[in-house]
């Protein structure tokens, strides 16, 4: 025992443990298992059990078993059964219930932070001020939600039964972004917690007991993936959500492709933390140990590849070096403690494995100089330099506490390094330079920007990313809406297959209707172009006559089509102003070639004349309310608990594909094209199969707008092959589907590559004459996705 004179001397820090005596209390309590929670009743754990480790000490906490096929149909029935009471309960008492569970949480704060130090590794400083009063926010903001759900979502209803899985680097902070927006919704909930952190959703679920939610509200489920896999893949679930890594997203998106359920996706990333040499470089370091060396590093949008202006690289590297060898490392309920043990072994040795590459590809590992704990998993924090830009560690998630470091010299470098990654969660950007800053932000491809600041997280804003870190946002109105769907008008009608199996007849030189008699071309790149393979198919029209020919594009065509999408870069810049007018002009063509669509139509669809005069003033209609929307679809500022201007922009997603379907020819093909550039978007759509002269007429009307080249591109053809082709193209970040039931399916499993967001309507023939169906703010939502911005303010 030092004497008090030594410690003067020294200032050394003294063991300053936090009390575990309540916890283990509770885990005495718990000794025959960890249950499930189903239908209100914890059910006790049977058959083969895992352990529950301490990963600071190797020492068990509790038996695990896990939940095989019969207790995931239990739930999701006690899910099911429990949802139209749920969801007629209203808005307010909802509001009261997760009003409870908020007041709960505060109350056990102290327990559940000690119980989730234990369980995961991560400090008692890090769950104390962070995970656990972050939970209870959530559940504040979500019974604000639920009290105004009627109001403030008009027309939407709740999804039903959510399955939800979630990963154990933020136990029951994930478990409350997935709980409370589900909730607060109308919709109930089966949960599997990772197996290797299950103990504080089982504290969770006694909350839930304790505040006399109604049985079958919230289900907990435990186990491993398999467990998951059996939640994700239950074909009464109407909603999955999934916090994880990006391989497993991958694997949910395919096994739900087809089946009509709703999906949101928060995956792995590799986000960039971007110093300018102008940076306050001291609280850029902070950043850094915030960034990465914060949860162990084991944090999906961690800032795990510092990208630092050359001119400051040096002493940035040094003050980095010395704050390394402040860091103190060691046993997590230890309130000194700035970094705790990693969760579990395996994950360990995989962080080692990584680092290992790293070093063996050239690059120099800094470690902070602590002695670690013998026992226990533990890992020396550190960054790497010396790494180029293909270095698997530059590539990879290490998900451990090491960055990568590289160095740039403008802007345009930084950039280009920023955005050099399949992932796109996060971005930190440092500049005391406003301008710098905000342009940066706005050029780096990723779901949420921190300026001056790093990891910052609350209820009301959105977080979730771009490309492959998945789709889909938590927090905020945005989160709220990934759990409500819109109401449609009655019962929806079975799309069948296209009407014409296209024939490859050659051209003969007579037609009913020599007036349209063409063979029309693609149109890529603003300019007609001849299909790839030379061919065309015949398309025939009212009573079968064959009424001209169309160019049957292929794979190659639809390759050029992307690349001319692709070069109009310069389209999303265009204000929404100037797309207005380009907009507005359209409809002026459209509506001085009136006669010559409504004769097409007819001619083509057998419509009746009143018919396809609804058709061509719907479609003029349409494009004026987008023309409309194209300055008016804002983003927001939402409002934090920091002192923050937290943006919620609004931005393209940069190319989108969109498969047209044969009804109304003209306006379904409007109404897909038309939200999608008014946002900033370049398309490339596939005409209607059994009606491409309607798609290659209005290319006509492209050809005398102001349309930059590029921006729409239209190719006819086959529909399900052309939109295999486009769903698996990595350069297209999202894709509209109107088709069959199969080719939905199709479409989303050929989505899974790059995992782009899809919108397909599983064969259901929308309603496209009414405004209702036919437009609407999903529209745009669906046109866009959501990066949040979040800038610091005053002192
Ligand atoms: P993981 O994907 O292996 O597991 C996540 C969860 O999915 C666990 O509950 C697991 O049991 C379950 N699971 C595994 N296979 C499944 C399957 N086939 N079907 C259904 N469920 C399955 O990830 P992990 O290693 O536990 O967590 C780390 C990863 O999570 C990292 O890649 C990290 O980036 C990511 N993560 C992302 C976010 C985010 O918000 N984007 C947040 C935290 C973690
Ligand atoms: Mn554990």
């Amino acid at each position: 025992m030092p004497s008090i004179k030594d410690i003067m001397e020294t200032m050394e820090y003294g063991p300053a443990p936090e009390s575990n005596a309540e916890v283990k209390d509770w885990l005495a309590g718990h000794a025959d298992g960890i249950s499930h929670f189903i239908g209100g009743h914890f059910v006790t754990p049977e058959g083969p059990m895992t352990t529950v480790i301490n990963p600071a000490d190797d020492s068990v906490l509790a038996r695990l078993t896990k939940a095989g096929a019969d207790q995931i149909d239990a739930a999701v029935k006690a899910a099911r059964a429990a949802q139209p009471k749920w969801a007629a309960l209203g808005g307010h008492a909802r509001a009261r219930f997760l009003y409870a569970i908020a007041r709960h949480v505060q109350k056990r704060e102290r327990f559940l932070a000690v119980l989730e130090t234990m369980d995961n590794g991560k400090t008692i400083r890090e769950t104390r001020d962070g995970d656990i009063p972050l939970v209870a926010r959530h559940f504040y903001h979500h019974a604000g939600w639920a009290e105004l759900l009627e109001s403030e979502f008009p027309n939407h209803r709740p999804v039903g039964v959510c399955g939800q899985v979630i990963p154990w680097n933020f136990p029951l902070l994930m478990l409350a972004w997935k709980i409370a927006p589900a909730l607060a919704a109308g919709n109930t909930v089966v949960l599997k917690p990772a197996d290797l952190t299950p103990l504080t959703a089982q504290a969770f679920a006694e909350i839930c007991a304790d505040v006399g939610l109604p049985a079958g509200v919230v289900n907990i489920v435990h186990g491993d993936g398999e467990t998951g896999a059996l939640l994700t893949g239950h074909p009464d679930v109407d909603k999955v959500a999934f916090t994880g890594s990006t391989a497993v997203g991958r694997l949910i998106r395919e096994q739900l492709a087809g089946s009509g359920k709703k999906l949101s996706l928060e995956l792995g990333g590799k986000s960039p933390f971007i110093v300018f040499e102008d940076a306050d470089l001291d609280a850029a370091v902070e950043g850094v140990v915030d960034a990465i060396w914060f949860n162990q590093g084991e944090v999906c949008c961690a800032g795990s590849r510092i990208i630092v202006q050359e001119g400051i690289a040096e002493s940035f590297f040094s003050k980095l070096k010395a704050r390394l060898s402040a860091l103190r490392i060691g046993t997590p309920l230890d309130k000194t403690m700035d970094v705790g043990a990693v969760v579990s072994r395996p994950q360990l040795e995989r962080i080692r494995a990584l680092v290992a590459t790293g070093e063996a590809e050239g690059a120099i590992l800094h470690s902070a100089p602590a002695e670690l704990p013998a026992q226990g998993t533990f890992c020396a924090p550190g960054f790497f330099t010396g790494t180029a830009p293909a270095h698997r560690v530059n590539q990879e998630e290490i998900f451990g506490p090491i960055a990568t470091t590289l160095t740039f010299r403008t802007l345009e470098e930084a950039m280009q390094l920023a955005n050099d990654t399949r992932y796109g969660l996060a971005a930190t950007i440092w500049s005391q330079d406003i301008d710098r800053a905000i342009s940066a932000a706005a050029r780096v491809k990723a779901g949420v920007i921190w300026i001056n600041s790093t990891n910052l997280f609350d209820a009301g804003a959105a977080f979730g990313g771009y490309r492959e870190s998945g789709f889909g946002r938590e927090g905020a109105r945005e989160g709220v809406l990934e759990y409500l769907a819109p109401v449609l008008p009655g019962s929806r009608k079975e799309r069948s297959d296209p009407k014409l199996v296209p024939t490859f007849a050659p051209r003969k030189t007579k037609h009913d209707v020599p007036a349209i008699d063409v063979t029309a071309k693609l149109y890529i790149g603003g300019k007609q172009k001849r299909a790839d393979g030379g061919q065309s198919y015949s398309v025939t029209g009212k009573g079968g006559a064959i009424i001209g020919h169309a160019a049957l594009g292929n794979r190659k065509d639809i390759r050029n089509a992307v690349e001319a999408a692709a070069k109009v870069g310069s389209w999303a810049n265009v204000t929404g102003h100037n797309r207005a007018q380009v907009l507005y002009f359209l409809a002026e063509n459209l509506s001085q070639r009136r006669a010559e669509f409504e004769s097409l139509l007819i001619h083509s669809t057998g419509a009746s004349s009143k018919s396809a005069a609804a058709e061509v003033e719907a479609s003029i209609r349409r494009c004026f309310w987008y023309a409309a929307y194209a300055d008016k679809f804002d983003g927001a500022v939402h409002t934090t608990r920091q002192r923050h201007v937290t943006l919620s922009l609004n931005e393209p997603w940069g190319i989108m594909g969109l498969v047209c379907p044969d009804e109304r020819p003209l306006l379904s093909m409007l109404s897909l094209i038309l939200p999608a550039i008014a946002m900033g978007n370049s398309v490339v759509a596939i005409a209607s199969q059994s009606h491409p002269l309607v798609a290659t007429t209005f290319y006509q009307v492209l050809e005398t707008s102001d349309l930059p080249g590029g921006v729409v591109n239209l190719i006819t053809g086959l529909r399900e092959d052309l939109a295999k082709t486009l769903a698996e193209h990595d350069e297209v970040a999202c894709i509209w589907y109107c088709g069959s039931a199969a080719g939905s399916a199709m479409v989303e499993r050929a989505a899974c590559g790059n995992l782009k967001a899809t919108w397909t309507d599983l064969g259901h023939v929308r309603d496209w004459l009414a405004d209702t169906e036919g437009q609407g703010a999903e529209y745009l939502r669906r046109a866009t996705q959501i990066k949040t911005v979040w800038l610091p303010y005053g002192e």
